[in-house]
């Protein structure tokens, strides 16, 4: 159920792992299979038209526009009816949050939206953007480029606050000036009206776009009278299995919508990466098929924005120590692509590297990811040093 990167992928396995019987992917958009990172970066600059993924889906009965609507063990129902079957992968994805007010407001999460944007995306529009995460500063980036007036208006105290934390986050603010963008800071936004948001101290700011980027919730309403059991997102095991509370044929979840159990962390994850959506469904499919596999990744994330790439691998624990490699306040703009970059590192009370975050230093997140999968203690002193190669230390 889910016709996006992770149940594209789970119908691919399924067969190249030997599976014979029928396979039918349902999903309830209207497309095959597409990649979503890009509509943040190339569809919305008008640079790319489709995304449509490489998948080789021959003896798979793909059926589109049609939504799962409930679940029971052995059958979903649909809205173009029940359809039974003997195993099922769970590949929804998730749903962007919307916030209130009767106004217009867009999200960014098909490529419906993306179209819909970069059509309205004209030089001199008044954009406002609510939220300064990934999808915000990726929609900043693409429309200051168009020549919109673009306003970030962000309820924490720094960009990327969840996901990096307040001081890393803090380095990405120049960005946004130095790309005209006015980005507002520990400002929330009480509701979105007519062309205006009004602010949580009351104030209107006026808006021809409004762009909410606030985050996504897995897409698992439907299965809520299932039976199966959900805690932001499908329970599963390490083997992506999920579980009934009665007994029902096997299930498994892939994707933006699986809350597995991570050996490597010792708790549930859900991550909502495109990585894991191309990773899990391996796993799941031989869970399907009897198998013992275990997914159990080193979360990498990446995100395009105001002219850097930025990389996040791994996952910081609350007792970490952070260690800069070079320096943030260095010029990594565009015009200075051969600038070296920085990093960050976070590090365990025992001396292993959990978790980096690169700018501009795509090798030091390859050689991270190694390190991390590898639980590797990392010698902090040369870690700091740009001229050792992390692969090196
Ligand atoms: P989805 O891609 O959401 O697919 C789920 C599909 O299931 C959807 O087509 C949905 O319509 C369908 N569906 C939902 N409910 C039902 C139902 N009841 N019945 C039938 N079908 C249903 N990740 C990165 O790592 N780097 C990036 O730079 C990056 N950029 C991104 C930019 C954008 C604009 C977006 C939206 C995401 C980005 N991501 C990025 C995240 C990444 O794309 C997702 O993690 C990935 O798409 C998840 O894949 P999925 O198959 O689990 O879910």
């Amino acid at each position: 159920m889910g016709a996006g990167l992770a149940g594209g992928r789970a119908a691919v396995e399924l067969r190249a792992q030997g599976f014979t019987g029928s396979i039918v992917l349902l999903g309830a958009e209207e497309h095959p299979p597409y990649d979503r990172p890009p509509l943040s970066k190339g569809v919305l600059s008008g640079r790319l038209e489709e995304t449509t993924l490489p998948l080789d889906l021959g003896g798979v009965e793909v059926r589109l526009g049609q939504r799962a609507t409930g679940l029971r063990p052995g059958t979903v129902e649909t809205d173009a009816g029940p359809l039974a079957y003997d195993g099922l992968v769970l590949a929804t994805g998730a749903a962007p949050v919307t916030l209130p007010g009767d106004g217009p407001q867009r999200v960014l999460r098909t490529i419906d939206d993306a179209r819909g944007l970069r059509d309205a995306l004209k030089p001199g529009v008044r954009l406002v953007v609510v939220g300064a995460g990934w999808i915000g500063a990726e929609v900043a980036t693409i429309a200051a480029k168009i020549g919109a007036e673009v306003t970030v208006i962000e309820a924490a105290a720094s960009p990327l606050q969840v996901a990096l934390g307040g001081e890393v986050g803090g380095q990405t603010v120049p960005w946004y000036a130095e790309a005209g963008v006015d980005l507002r800071l520990g400002v929330s936004v009480r509701e979105i009206g007519p062309q205006a948001l009004v602010l949580g101290d009351g104030e209107v700011l006026a808006a021809d776009e409004v762009v909410v980027g606030v985050g996504v919730r897995p897409d698992t309403a439907w299965l809520a009278e299932s039976g199966l059991v959900l805690d932001r997102g499908v329970v599963a095991d390490e083997h992506l299995a999920a579980s009934w509370s009665a007994d029902g044929p096997p299930v498994v979840v892939v994707g933006d919508c699986a809350a597995w159990w991570s050996r490597r962390y010792d708790r549930r994850l859900r991550v909502e990466h495109w990585d894991c959506a191309q990773g899990s469904p391996a796993v799941a499919a031989a869970t399907l098929l009897g198998g013992e596999a275990v997914y159990d990744p080193v979360p990498y994330f990446w995100s395009e924005q105001f002219g850097r790439m930025v990389q996040v691998v791994g996952l910081a624990g609350a007792g970490d120590t952070r260690v800069w490699r070079g320096d943030p306040g260095a010029v990594t703009a565009p015009e200075a692509r051969r600038a070296p970059g920085w990093s960050v590192g976070w590090f365990a009370p025992d001396g292993r590297l959990s978790a980096i975050a690169t700018v501009n230093r795509p090798m030091d997140a390859v050689a991270a990811r190694r390190l991390i999968a590898a639980d590797a203690v990392v010698d902090a002193e040369r870690f700091t040093d740009l001229a050792i190669p992390l692969k090196d230390l």
